[in-house]
């Protein structure tokens, strides 16, 4: 019965791809791509130096504001499972990041929980990132499944995450140089407890470069 009312739910979908034209998802003006571009040349994408308390981070980098279309974006590839929208951000994300003159001997995402990674299907940020994720294995597991950290105070997150990584074993930390990848810097929470584990493990200069920022944190 399941597989009728799939194949079914596929048959009503595919008609109606075929006779309504495809509309952006932003603006809902006709485009060949889930985002016009229009919309993606709205995001103002800018290499800036990110204002983190840090005791860990010699800097940490993001390439634009959290508002707007980058934060409807954002959500649709985390919660509505649109994983090619993160691919059409890449190339722009490439673009920008390419300007990083570090001296930097690992590049690894902030990884998600496997519990989320069944759930969503992919690691969103390893997908944005991906043509700057040269190394095949992740740096850090995530042992704990964090709840979403957004509303919560700089207090509770940081106890909700503490200890919610590991090194992965078979990757090398010691005396490198790292830079780690995520999608959004709220606090740096996330950021900073990733990197008090790969500091402990040895590593040697840390810097951090994110998709978007929330304002109170940029210089
Ligand atoms: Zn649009």
């Amino acid at each position: 019965m399941n597989g009728y009312k799939k194949s079914f739910k596929f048959l009503i979908k595919s008609i109606l791809d075929f006779i309504l034209p495809n509309k952006c998802l932003l603006c809902s003006n006709f485009s060949d791509n889930l985002v016009c571009e229009n919309c993606l040349h709205a995001v103002d994408f800018k290499l800036e130096l990110v204002d983190l308390e840090s005791p860990y981070f010699e800097a940490v980098y993001s390439l634009t504001e959290y508002k707007n279309h980058i934060k409807t974006i954002l959500k649709h590839i985390k919660f509505n499972g649109y994983k090619s929208l993160s691919e059409v951000l890449s190339a722009k994300i490439m673009a920008v990041s390419n300007l990083l003159s570090l001296d930097i001997n690992v590049v690894t995402a902030i990884p998600i929980h496997k519990s989320r990674l069944k759930k969503r299907g992919f690691n969103q940020v390893e997908v944005l990132f991906a043509p700057l994720l040269t190394n095949t294995k992740p740096c850090l597991k995530r042992t704990k499944n964090t709840p979403p950290l957004f509303n919560l105070a700089k207090e509770q997150r940081e106890k909700i995450l503490c200890e919610a990584f590991e090194v992965n074993p078979e990757t090398e930390i010691k005396d490198k140089n790292i830079l780690l990848l995520d999608d959004i810097c709220t606090s740096g929470s996330t950021l900073n407890e990733a990197a008090r584990i790969l500091k402990n493990h040895g590593a040697n200069k840390l810097y951090a470069l994110t998709l978007c920022y929330v304002k109170s944190h940029a210089k």
